[in-house]
């Protein structure tokens, strides 16, 4: 019986191509998370109260939020007020411009209003963690472009992301790579928290079910890889990744393996919830980001010019082919991608030939990005098709 159930397996099209694995330049980057800042972000955001729609304490926590994100060298910070029973709120909206794909976006998401109590843990846990995600992030280039937002209204009927999804996400025809969600990510105080819950999509429309498995898959393995932390995956239910997984988008998301107990009560507050587990879900969180929006280290000028000299393309312009070529016979083997001026990938290889012809037939007359990756490092040439 066991030697059948291992055949099947290794005849399921199972994707491993994109497995991913440990990258030392993004570790570098989450060693830098720092669990004094996550402890006074939550302190603050206790401090001002019970945070529902209508209230000066909500008010405030925008405030203090927006603030941050001016203070951090934010600028595109976006508020988008809706209006229901409660009252006026806002959804804050921070952007972070991507290079390669501006207008692609990864979605990190996470609700600031609160019910009956301060809710340090559901959900200043998941608010710190996009503030600290975003001061980590900022000097970071990222192929792809992301948002940050904090949803309000998320405790009476998560009115604030689908209000987001009706008026921006669907008369945009917002191109969303990926939504992560993050709900009380703080764990119970006295208990072994030791474990973050991964959800992933199982409900109707199925069309984008398979890639929300995959992307919470991804999720899982990298919390484990920059965190102390294991995981469980779960379903997703009962947050703001539900009106972008109604409108087909991929979705994923994080809530606390030990569920606490005080949740929408005066006492879920610091005392009853785990700072350190929350240090290390934030960990892995940014380690998640960094390979979900695909961050990349700069290139010196020194290096520019060495792969300026290294690597030619001609005829540029060009009207139906280019030929590449390298200096040198390669060592390894170079993804190499052509993107138009809209951040659209238009085509895709890998080079491991010294010189190599493309051939740019179908491509319309226009300027692109031929995109080398060399490791963690992206080199750049503008093209031309006439
Ligand atoms: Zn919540």
């Amino acid at each position: 019986m066991k030697k059948i159930i291992v055949l099947l397996l290794t005849l399921l099209p199972f994707h491993v191509t994109n497995a991913q694995s440990y990258n030392p330049f993004y570790a570098n980057i989450v060693a830098n998370t720092s669990q004094e800042n996550i402890l006074n972000d939550l302190t603050a955001f206790e401090n001002f109260g019970i945070k529902t729609v209508g209230s000066n304490a909500l008010t405030n926590t925008e405030n203090w939020i927006t603030a941050r994100y001016q203070s951090l060298g934010y600028t595109d910070v976006v508020l988008q007020p809706f209006t229901y029973s409660a009252g006026t709120s806002n959804n804050i909206i921070v952007t972070k411009t991507g290079t390669l794909y501006p207008n692609t976006f990864l979605i990190i998401d996470a609700h600031y209003d609160t019910i009956n109590g301060p809710g340090t843990n559901d959900n200043g846990t998941g608010t710190v963690l996009l503030l600290e995600l975003a001061r980590l992030l900022e000097n970071v280039d990222t192929e792809y472009s992301i948002k940050f937002i904090h949803f309000s209204g998320e405790e009476d009927g998560l009115i604030g992301s689908n209000y987001y999804v009706n008026n921006t996400v669907i008369p945009q025809n917002l191109d969303i790579k990926l939504v992560f969600n993050i709900d009380e990510v703080g764990g119970v105080n006295g208990m072994t928290n030791n474990k973050v819950v991964c959800e992933r999509d199982l409900t109707n429309p199925q069309s984008n079910n398979e890639a929300s498995n995959a992307a919470t898959n991804s999720l899982a393995t990298l919390i484990e890889l920059y965190s102390n932390l294991d995981t469980e995956i779960s379903n997703a239910y009962a947050s703001d990744y539900i009106p972008f997984e109604n409108n087909g988008h991929i979705i994923t998301g994080l809530y606390e393996s030990n569920v606490s107990p005080v949740n929408h009560t005066i006492d879920d507050d610091l005392a009853h919830m785990d700072v350190a587990y929350a240090f290390e879900v934030i960990k892995g969180s940014l380690g998640a980001a960094l390979e979900f929006a695909v961050a990349f280290e700069a290139l010196s000028l020194e290096e520019e010019e060495h792969y300026n000299e290294m690597i030619s393309i001609s005829p540029n312009p060009s009207s139906n082919y280019i030929t590449i070529k390298f200096i040198k016979p390669l060592q390894q083997v170079v993804d190499f991608k052509i993107i138009n001026t809209l951040g659209k990938e238009v085509y895709k290889t890998t080079l491991s030939e010294q010189s190599q012809i493309i051939d740019l037939n179908n491509m319309a007359s226009a300027h692109y990005f031929a995109v080398f990756k060399i490791g963690n490092k992206r080199f750049v040439k503008t093209i031309v098709i006439d």
